[in-house]
């Protein structure tokens, strides 16, 4: 067995992001930028006002109350070709280019308009309520990296740089294969002995939550000759994902089948519960992931590690963030050799505080307390027991629109 750390850093070393692909902006939400992108104008590119009133000069406005002659009138998306001079002011709109001469906006709330004329009320420093040319960003700058998950926020971002298209990394294709004779796709006509597969949909589901793009093989009988013929079937994908067949039964045939047709084993079985007979390897020169068949096992190995594989494909460059933890609400006995994942609740103490409660059944078939769990408490190997109220580490199950 190795460990939870060796296993990720050894799925990962090999791979690489896939190429680039050019998408339209929107397009680009929830994808990978795959180029350093700079901006293509300067903004705002000129100084505008921002708000409704009056464009100034501020020595005019130093003392107050005092009466302007309005010379020129700018709402925004026109321009005033002339110099307003001492005296002198313009009517002027949120968004409107500043007019020569001015320097300063009095807000319409502080004056009196009359005719031609506009009696200021309050004065104004130099530059109150002036958004000076490329106070957000100039033309040329980089505001947003290679790497990055383009958010809502980024793709208005770069639309303000003017750039209509992206580059961003194509997205990854999984191959998804189940095994078991007991294992029947949802909806499909049922045998006395067997079971409905949640992994497969899990998994297809989990794929597209991180960006992937899920490619089903369907599920393989417990036959080395169907499991070879099925599994030669998922060519051209970027990663093969495999459930079920892992473990040491003579019904575990994954291995040995893909043996036979050029799977190259990296390692298997990984000090950790759930999820210990996960393998790791290549099969036919295309990274293949063994996920075990137990549906809970299937999803937290696909947390650890299949997530940061499919981050890796699409060419994310990792946020450093601040590891997760949260406050045991429970004691709990001290582990063994295996890195523990225990399904867990969050709540909200008295005293605000986050606090995790594992679920006290963490038989990993069930489902339900997996999809009822907030985050998994993380029990390194050999941990001591510890009291309720200890801080321990938790990985948490990512939200948003598609949600893991
Ligand atoms: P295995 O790793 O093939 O020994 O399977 C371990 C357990 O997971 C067995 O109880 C299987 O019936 C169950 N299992 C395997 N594949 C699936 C699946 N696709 N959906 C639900 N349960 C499964
Ligand atoms: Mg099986």
């Amino acid at each position: 067995m190795i460990s939870v750390e060796e296993a990720l850093s050894r799925l990962l070393e090999p791979l690489t992001a896939l190429p680039p692909e050019q998408v339209s902006l929107v397009d680009g939400l929830g994808r990978v930028l795959a180029e350093d992108v700079a901006a293509r104008r300067t903004q705002p590119p000129f100084a505008v006002s921002a708000m409704d009133g009056y464009a100034v000069r501020a020595e005019d406005v130093a003392s107050v109350p005092v009466e302007l002659r309005i010379v020129a009138e700018v709402p925004a998306g026109a321009g005033f070709g002339g110099h307003v001079g001492t005296g002198e002011a313009a009517r002027i709109f949120t968004g409107a280019p500043l007019p020569a001469g001015t320097d300063t906006i009095v807000i319409q709330e502080d004056t009196e308009r009359d005719g031609d004329r506009v009696r200021v009320l309050e004065g104004a420093p130099r530059g109150r309520y002036v958004r000076r040319e490329g106070l957000d960003f100039a033309e040329g700058e980089i505001l947003v990296r290679a790497g990055r998950w383009l958010t809502a926020r980024d793709i208005g971002l770069l639309a303000a740089m003017n750039r209509p298209w992206l580059f961003v990394h194509r997205r990854p294709r999984i191959g998804i294969l189940s095994t078991g004779d007991e294992i029947v796709m949802p909806g499909d006509p049922i045998g006395p002995h067997q079971i409905v597969s949640s992994n497969s949909l899990s998994l297809a589901a989990f794929v597209a939550a991180c960006g992937g793009v899920p490619v089903s093989a369907g599920n393989a009988p417990d036959d080395l000759e169907a499991l070879r013929r099925i599994a030669a079937a998922t060519s051209g994908v970027d990663l093969l994902v495999t459930t079920g067949g892992v473990s040491v039964g003579e019904h575990d045939l994954v291995r040995e089948a893909l043996a036979a047709d050029g799977f190259e084993l990296d390692f298997w079985q990984i000090a950790m519960r759930p999820g210990k007979p996960l393998m790791v390897g290549r099969y036919r020169g295309t990274p293949m992931v063994g996920l075990p068949g137990n549906p809970v096992s299937t999803l937290v190995c696909s947390l650890l590690f299949l997530k940061p594989a499919l981050d890796r494909l699409s060419g994310a460059i990792a946020e450093t963030e601040a590891p997760a933890t949260a406050r045991l609400g429970t004691a709990l006995p001290k582990n063994d050799r295996r890195q523990d994942y225990l399904r867990s609740r969050l709540v909200q103490a008295a005293d605000g505080g986050l606090e995790a409660i594992p679920f006290e059944v963490q038989d990993s078939s069930m489902m339900r307390i997996l999809a009822a769990a907030d985050c998994l408490v993380v029990r390194p190997p050999h941990a001591p027991a510890v009291a309720a109220g200890t801080v321990v580490p938790i990985v948490r199950f990512p939200g948003g629109a598609l949600p893991i």
